[in-house]
């Protein structure tokens, strides 16, 4: 079948030059997709805070100049040579999971989400800060009709994240679950722990976020800075699972003896510094400590149908691409409500 060339003539792209680099708005040529890819007209694409390990060369063997971006909604507006399952004009999106080896012992049990050559958009090759880019098929994501591409961008990352952080996580409706930080994850774990059927408790720093925690959804609201979260937790019986979201290990550790019998703590806030607890914090009640990356286009896809269907969205700030340094350095700032998102 011959496929549609409709994209002309040059596109923007935001890109980082080299490890440490500012951004860069250029001109490119618009690529074509090979066997078993697609071309996407980027609509929007969320600015995630991992996109700092391309701006800062933090993951290993990047190559510059690269554009960055995995949270990504669009039109598929050419397919590849083979592509036979996805057409253009349909509406589609691509998330952290931006392609497997299937080769990989973890591929060869089915489990993509950890495949060893796990490929990420905007790391491994261009992401969604562009007009155009190029996707493997088994990056991609379906999106509903009735979610737009601003709303359905942070749900691939930040979104897919927590919802699937807590669908695994064991709870069952009415345990008494955590959600600590509400942030561009949290305010997002807040709303499905919530319209999961959990007893909802959200734990921050300071008094102001308490009326927006309730409002997303949580029944309790704990405030960290003012109390000893732990024990409010006890107080509340202990938790089931806390869904940890806010990049703070010392908060995290601070958490730990809030967990009840057979507890969790949910790890999906990324550091790099340890997390402390003592062999007896987790032998007196059996507890555990898991971490949890996004998920595949599959589960992607689960994320958003279910947003869909209970009404879950993220609160966006939205910044056109040429600001793309501006809406990084807001994300950055740790100010943002919550999500930023980019338009094209
Ligand atoms: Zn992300
Ligand atoms: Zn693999």
């Amino acid at each position: 079948m011959a496929t549609t060339r409709t994209a002309v003539g040059p596109m923007r792209v935001a890109q980082i030059p080299k490890t440490g680099g500012d951004f860069q708005i250029v001109e490119r040529e618009i690529p074509n997709p090979t066997a078993g890819q697609v071309r996407i007209k980027v609509q929007a694409c969320g600015v995630c805070h991992s996109d700092v390990l391309t701006k800062d060369g933090l993951w290993p063997g990047i190559q510059y100049p690269r554009v960055p971006g995995h949270e990504v909604a669009g039109l598929i507006d050419e397919v590849g040579p083979g592509v036979a399952e996805w057409k253009v004009g349909q509406r589609a999106g691509v998330g952290w999971h931006g392609g497997q080896d299937n080769t990989c012992p973890s591929c060869r049990r089915g489990d993509f989400r950890n495949c060893r050559n796990l490929k990420i958009p905007g790391i491994s090759y261009d992401g969604g800060y562009q007009q155009y880019m190029v996707a493997p098929v088994e990056a991609l994501v379906a999106i509903p009709e009735t979610l737009s591409d601003v709303d359905a961008a942070p749900l691939l990352c930040a979104g897919i994240t927590t919802y699937n952080a807590l669908r695994h996580s064991g709870a069952l409706p009415g345990d008494l679950v955590a959600v600590q930080g509400i942030g561009g994850l949290g305010h997002l774990g807040i709303q499905f722990a919530n319209k999961f059927g959990y007893n909802v408790v959200a734990i921050g720093r300071g008094s102001e976020t308490a009326a927006l925690a309730k409002k997303l959804g949580a029944k309790t609201y704990v405030d960290s800075a003012a109390t000893n979260a732990a024990e409010a937790l006890q107080k509340l019986g202990g938790a089931q699972v806390i869904l940890a979201t806010a990049p703070s290990s010392k908060a995290m550790s601070e958490l730990i003896n809030g967990l009840g019998p057979n507890g969790k703590l949910m790890v999906i806030g990324a550091t790099f510094d340890p997390i402390e607890v003592t062999p007896i914090q987790l032998i007196t009640g059996s507890r555990t400590i898991q971490g949890w990356a996004a998920g595949t286009a599959a589960d992607s896809e689960d994320t958003l149908r279910f947003a869909e269907l209970s009404g879950v969205r993220p609160m966006i700030e939205t910044y056109p691409l040429e600001k793309a340094g501006e809406a990084f350095a807001r994300m950055m700032s740790g100010n943002a409500e919550f999500r930023v998102v980019l338009t094209m």
